[in-house]
């Protein structure tokens, strides 16, 4: 009978824990990480190579540094090709991984594995088939990759120089990471999980139009304040507007205020103050 009852009651706390997972998890996650910090060294490269992180305010810079803290507990970040990874390398990626969800709770990226870091660019082997069914062998260069099962790859030098031009539109963290939102739903499809509120048909809307007008501008090789290469399909478009959006904000908000509102609305920050 004690037995019986024993089992009926580890059952329904087994069930329990399973059905709140993420709420559990929350709770162990703040207990060891929310007392840990960024040590002083940790801040003066973020200052040093993180002009957004100058512009915070401390409530933001907290944050930030807390979701640092536990991404660099959570998830590993790799060297490839020979390239020793340094703590100033992990603080910089985790950095710039973590902006994008800056106001979001944890868990952050539940898919995210693992961060590959090569030096630089990378050469990756393809094959294709042509008209006749002919297989060819090729290579092809690469900045970085994000797949679906949770690894990202990304070249160091490019992560660098991202940060080091803040105001260009192009940073390869910001790209990266924003194709692992838009792959947390199953698809990648250029439409993230949105935020509490927010109407999906309402964005499918507004981004479609904003897609199709960057394609018209793209086919007639008119500038545009997105980048051309957001034109390649609805995921790449999603990427590269995140860049756009945190690089280029008054740009992109006096281009089209309804787009950057939702932006606004998604990440749940306003980087036009960090410019
Ligand atoms: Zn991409």
């Amino acid at each position: 009978m004690i037995i019986n009852s024993v089992l009926l009651l580890a059952l329904v706390a087994f069930v329990l824990v399973y059905w709140r997972w993420d709420e559990v998890q929350g709770y162990v996650w703040k207990r060891k990480y929310q007392q840990q910090s960024l040590s002083e060294q940790d801040k003066a490269t973020l200052l040093k190579y993180m002009s957004i992180y100058r512009n915070m305010t401390d409530k933001e810079r907290h944050a930030l540094e807390c979701h640092i803290v536990w991404f660099l507990g959570e998830k590993r970040i790799l060297g490839r090709d020979g390239l020793k990874i340094n703590r100033a390398m992990e603080v910089i990626v985790a950095a710039d991984a973590c902006l994008l969800v800056l106001n979001k709770p944890w868990p952050l990226y539940p898919n995210v594995k693992e961060v590959l870091l090569y030096p630089s660019s990378y050469y990756v082997p393809q094959t294709s088939k042509d008209g006749a069914g002919l297989v060819n062998y090729h290579t092809s260069v690469r900045q970085g990759e994000s797949w679906p099962g949770g690894t990202l790859v990304l070249s160091w030098h490019d992560v660098l120089e991202g940060n080091r031009l803040p105001g260009d539109g192009h940073n390869l963290v910001f790209h990266e990471f924003a194709h692992q939102l838009d792959q947390q739903t199953g698809y990648t499809n250029g439409t993230p999980e949105l935020s509490k509120g927010q109407d999906y048909k309402v964005w499918g809307k507004v981004f479609q139009r904003a897609y199709s007008n960057l394609k018209s501008h793209v086919a007639y090789q008119m500038p545009h304040v997105i980048h051309s290469y957001g034109a390649t399909n609805e995921a790449e478009f999603f990427a590269v507007l995140t860049e756009t959006f945190i690089e280029k904000p008054h740009e992109l908000r006096s281009y089209d205020p309804e787009l950057y509102g939702l932006l606004h609305q998604y990440y749940q920050f306003n980087p036009s103050n960090w410019v």
